[in-house]
């Protein structure tokens, strides 16, 4: 059997592949929601006066009442049974970007011995998982392995359909036995909080008297990549690092532009709208999908919703993009760069704060330059961004996701506030003390009398930059696609609410050294600009004078790699950032610190294995059989007095020896084990494992690019981009 055989075989099979039917799709109305707990479910099963209480706690974020708990669990599992459900989970996500569930069943088998169904409040407020198998980060030793759920009453619980049955699922946090968070909730819910009385604040000294709890939003575009499962699952290194390790480019990539926006392919419309129909079921707004810039690269995105929700929302997303895919027969790459050379994914996150009685805090309106409130939250974005650049850096940093950072397609890793003219040209006004006015929107007439006339934002978008205004949001680009959102949120609200409070105060001392609220709001904005100003940039961030000029004439940080910029996690402003507003106490982030970088450390460990592995036992044998294949036909055409130039074999021979050698170099940097410290073990990862694993790529491209393709074994590039 020639080496290839398996790649013909996935070609045939998916030649012949039969996507599964299109439904007609059911009516809006009859799923929205339909698997979710929603309000009004309990208003239509929860006595009057219990309905209110947990109301209360859901909508104006005021303290749950505990003892209505086993009447709602009582109407939570009776609608939870009624769609099927026989076991419930409590659903948390810990330090890592993943889900994790236990699942238990509402059996109990009573003295008597009859099985009765049971779900008391108890169970509904406090779970216990087994705790030592989640990341801590130091916070508990495995010997006193005690966690905690608990449920979080502003998320609404769900009933989760899979193949193998439905499961109630219940949003909960996940602390320690000693009350520290071991999740990614629980900060953002305090990071939420911390905002939400900062704003308060400031919206009391900018006169408002009525103001209803500030909570922030997002929506979160999801890139990802569809590859056959049949390819798939032949990549060793799809399959365990969700990336290609190798692989020539494709004589065609994606230089032509055809695939992003254009036709859908039908199997894959197939599975967005299975996805979909899910998402609505699970009450999760999938609004927006179209084909990505790369070919076999999509993007779904929702509409946007409270942070808390959105990012329960945003996790199941993920699930069900997953486990959907591989009933369509592919498999869903969420990497950041599963192809080196073509575009990788992102989740660019689109972040808002605002309240029921002022709205969109960050809407510009008309008027910027006389919108006082919206200048103000406006400029708390860019001092935040301005003072803790690095630790956005720090919550985007991934060893995926240094992929795609400072690479040419994606936003550079440094962090810059990208305003528009419009609203650029209203803060150098504010610094300038000549503020008196801003550009309007305008109208296009595109002059055929048939078309309308379109109207014209008063500012341009900038795909470049990694923080970006688009109109009454700012939209983090740089967020990888496998990211949890609650990280880059927790950061987003916490810079805000430190700005908020700052700003509050010097409010405060303006006022009463006799300023009015208009001229104390312009000082405070103006010296924000002097002192943050240089974080606001226009141009396109991906050119060499910019990484020139942030760095050498702005005083930016250009972090690199994850190894660059988490270090900065444990540095004083950083600390005190999260220990006053409440968000993290020091033990907390130092916890945080470790995870990641041991989950930075470990990652790039299993790449290099797998480099390793593949090299030795599926290219080398390859390169091999070609070789002697080779050299057989050059030693029998020579026996009939022709000659082949043995130039070919020599150079495969040549580089095959080249990338054993280099995979022993990589062999050996691997073992070792003595580092001062996390941070020097992650500096070696980053640059000697790194540039070992890329000097073994060059080999086996090469080699891949002058082998018959017939003694190829992995499904190349070309076959897994194109072929669908
Ligand atoms: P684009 O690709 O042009 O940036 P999309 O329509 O794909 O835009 O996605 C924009 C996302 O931003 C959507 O999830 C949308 O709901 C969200 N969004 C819109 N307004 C706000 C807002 N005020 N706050 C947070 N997110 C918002
Ligand atoms: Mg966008």
């Amino acid at each position: 059997m020639s080496k290839n055989e398996g790649r013909i075989q996935a070609i045939k099979q998916i030649v012949n592949h039969k996507p599964l039917p299109p439904k007609t799709p059911p009516s809006l109305d009859a799923i929205w929601a339909e698997n979710v707990f929603t309000l009004n479910k309990m208003q239509a099963t929860l006595p009057k006066h219990i309905f209110k209480s947990i109301k209360k706690t859901i909508v104006s974020g005021e303290a749950i009442d505990i003892s209505i708990a086993d009447a709602v669990a009582t109407a939570m599992r009776d609608w939870a049974m009624s769609k099927g459900a026989l076991y419930y989970a409590h659903v948390f996500y810990p330090m890592t970007n993943s889900t994790a569930e236990k699942h238990d069943g509402f059996i109990s088998i009573q003295p008597d011995g009859r099985a009765i169904s049971e779900f008391s409040g108890k169970i509904l407020v406090q779970g216990e998982p087994d705790g030592s198998s989640f990341p801590n980060g130091g916070i508990r030793g495995t010997f006193e392995a005690r966690g905690y759920t608990g449920w979080d009453v502003t998320s609404p619980a769900y009933v989760m359909e899979t193949d193998n049955g439905a499961t109630l699922c219940i949003p909960t946090v996940f602390v320690s036995w000693t009350g520290e968070a071991l999740d990614k909730k629980v900060p953002l819910l305090r990071s939420i909080s911390a905002m939400d009385k900062a704003a308060n604040k400031v919206l009391g000294l900018l006169g408002h008297n009525d103001v209803a709890r500030v909570n922030s939003s997002c929506g979160a575009e999801q890139e990802y990549f569809l590859v056959d499962a049949n390819f798939a699952t032949q990549r060793p290194d799809l399959l365990l690092a969700g990336r290609t390790l190798f692989g020539k480019a494709p004589a065609k990539g994606q230089q032509f532009d055809d695939h992003y926006f254009g036709a859908i392919p039908e199997r894959v419309q197939v599975f967005m709208q299975d996805v979909e129909e899910q998402l609505y079921k699970l009450g999760i707004p999938a609004k927006t999908r179209h084909n990505e810039v790369a070919p076999g690269q999509f993007e779904i995105a929702p509409f946007f919703e409270a942070a808390n929700v959105a990012s329960d929302h945003q996790q199941m997303m993920m699930t069900t993009l997953r486990h959907t895919a591989k009933k369509h027969g592919f498999v869903c790459l969420l990497h950041e760069k599963p192809f080196a050379g073509i575009n990788g994914s992102g989740k660019h996150v689109n972040w808002s704060v605002g309240n029921a009685t002022q709205g969109n805090l960050l809407d510009p309106g008309d008027s910027p330059h006389d919108n006082t409130q919206f200048l103000v939250f406006c400029g708390a974005v860019i001092r935040g961004v301005h003072k803790y650049g690095p630790l956005m850096r720090a919550a985007i940093a991934t060893a995926s996701n240094d992929h795609r950072l400072g690479a040419n397609e994606a936003p550079p890793a440094i962090m810059s506030v990208y305003l528009g003219t419009q609203l650029e040209e209203v803060f150098e006004q504010i610094q300038s003390e000549t503020l008196n006015g801003s550009q309007k929107k305008g109208v296009m007439d595109l002059g055929v009398a048939v078309l309308p006339d379109l109207t014209k934002d008063a500012g341009d978008r900038n795909r470049t930059s990694p923080f970006a205004f688009t109109g009454n949001r700012f939209e983090f680009r740089a967020v990888g696609s496998a990211q949890s959102v609650s990280g880059p949120l927790i950061v987003l609200n916490t810079m805000l609410a430190d700005s908020l409070t700052w700003i509050g105060n010097r409010l405060e001392s303006e006022l009463s050294a006799g300023a009015d609220i208009s001229k104390a709001i312009l000082t405070v904005l103006k010296e924000i600009m002097d002192d943050h100003g240089a974080v606001i940039f226009g141009g396109d961030g991906y050119s060499e004078q910019w990484h020139k000029m942030a760095v050498e004439e702005r005083g930016l940080l250009n972090l690199p790699t994850t190894a660059d910029a988490l270090p900065y996690l444990k540095t004083e402003s950083i600390r005190d950032l999260f220990d006053k507003t409440g968000v993290l106490t020091p033990v907390e982030l130092e916890s945080r610190f470790e995870v990641y970088s041991e989950q930075y450390v470990l990652s790039i460990e299993v790449e290099a294995k797998l480099v390793i592995s593949m090299a030795k036992t599926i290219i080398y044998p390859a390169a091999v059989e070609y070789l002697s294949q080779l050299c057989s036909t050059i030693t029998s055409l020579s026996g009939l007095g022709i000659t082949l130039e043995k130039g070919i074999a020599q150079k495969i021979a040549d580089l095959a020896n080249s990338m054993i050698a280099s995979v022993s170099k990589l062999e050996s940097a691997i073992e070792k084990e003595d580092f001062a410290s996390t941070e020097e073990h992650m500096q070696y990862c980053a640059g000697t494992i790194r540039s070992l694993m890329d000097e073994v790529r060059e080999y086996v491209d090469v080699l891949e690019a002058e082998i018959d393709d017939s003694c190829w074994p992995l499904p190349s590039y070309q076959e897994m981009l194109f072929i669908k």
